[in-house]
């Protein structure tokens, strides 16, 4: 494992942030990963209009380590703020976030062996953020769908299920009740699917479009069916939890936000203040997180060290935390798996 250190933008966040980010940092230099990580507050600044934007710090450190990984940020509700998440996205161009949704081994569900990849765009859609009052009583929100956003994510899509020999891709839309905007989307990726083909063909990779509806259907009673789901932001939003709730949880679902420039990683839970500061949290998802992160720079080995360290302390040593039914705190948790660091 001879990697040149590499260094990485840290934002803890918020509630149990601090918590899992700690975690992470522990078992990173237990397994002597050589990262250096540059940490940064995300908290909101506001201007004198009230306006809310990302820290000067977090650009600048953003700009020049292209990766960050992040633990959850609060949302203030009723302030007006827009959520900071959505921010970050817009702000990098993170494009594509990418939610591999795998059963873990120890980790008793319905189904067990859920192995779905969601592929969401990230960037617009419902989620544009373009909302106004047009009389009192009357609001309006507008979902925004290009051509460029959804060639994008589809390009990311397929490019992804390619590389990673995956054996079906399923676009999901409404479209026959959102014919411009899903209108658009679908075609974008059949044109992305189309330049594709052959390649697919020779992979055995198959293609196919389905209804956000029956895809909610299909999904919850068998999960099998669908392998990698390439779909517009909210209907990506709403999914990939359905997905996590399919293999344990959000405490156990690692994210990646991939832009044109570079890539946030993230849990994909909020902040749970309800046990933040209590040495209650699940650091995994988080710790999942880092392991994408390390298979983005090409630190593939350390991903697989620290991938496996985990499976072995849920599954072998059953030492889990009160969200996966068992009793061990963070700190506890954390320690197990670095004794698993072989
Ligand atoms: P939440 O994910 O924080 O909590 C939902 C439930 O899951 C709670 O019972 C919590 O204790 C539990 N939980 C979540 N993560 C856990 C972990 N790692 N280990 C153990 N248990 C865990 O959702 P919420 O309560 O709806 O949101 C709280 C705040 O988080 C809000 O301000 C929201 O805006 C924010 N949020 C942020 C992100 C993000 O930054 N990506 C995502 C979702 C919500």
């Amino acid at each position: 494992m001879n990697h040149k250190p590499r260094t990485i933008t840290l934002m803890p966040g918020d509630g149990i942030g601090p918590e899992i980010s700690l975690a992470v940092l522990e078992i990173l230099e237990a397994a002597k990963v050589p990262l250096i990580f540059e940490p940064v507050d995300v908290t909101p600044v506001v201007d004198s209009n009230g306006r809310a934007s990302v820290p000067k710090q977090v650009i600048e450190s953003m700009q020049r380590t292209k990766v960050g990984l992040k633990g959850p940020l609060m949302t203030p509700v009723g302030t007006g703020f827009r959520s900071l998440n959505l921010t970050l996205r817009q702000l990098f161009n993170l494009y594509a976030n990418v939610r591999p949704c795998r059963s873990l081994p120890g980790v008793e569900t319905v189904y067990g062996d859920v192995d779905v990849v969601t592929i969401r765009e990230n960037t617009e859609g419902e989620y544009s953020g373009i909302e106004h009052t047009l009389v009192n009583g009357v609001v309006q929100s507008i979902k925004l769908i290009t051509r460029a956003a959804s060639l994008r994510v589809a390009e990311y899509g397929f490019s992804y299920a390619l590389a990673m020999k995956r054996k079906k891709i399923t676009a999901v839309h409404e479209k026959s009740s959102m014919r411009m905007s899903d209108g658009l989307f679908i075609t974008c990726v059949r044109e992305v699917a189309n330049k594709y083909k052959s390649q697919m063909e020779s992979l055995g990779i198959t293609y196919e479009e389905v209804t956000l509806n029956t895809v909610c259907l299909k999904i919850v009673d068998n999960p099998k069916r669908f392998d990698v789901l390439v779909l517009p932001n909210l209907y990506g939003d709403i999914i990939s939890d359905t997905c996590a709730g399919l293999v344990g949880g959000l405490g156990l679902t690692p994210s990646g936000n991939i832009g044109t420039a570079g890539a946030i990683f993230e849990s994909v839970h909020g902040t749970a203040p309800n046990i933040a500061g209590k040495d209650l949290a699940n650091p995994t998802a988080l710790l999942l997180s880092t392991v994408m992160m390390l298979h983005y720079i090409q630190f593939h080995s350390y991903a697989d060290l620290i991938e496996q360290a985990v499976i072995k302390t849920i599954k072998d040593d059953n030492v889990r935390t009160m969200d996966l039914g068992g009793k061990a705190k963070c700190s506890e948790f954390t320690k197990a798996v670095i004794k698993n660091l072989k």
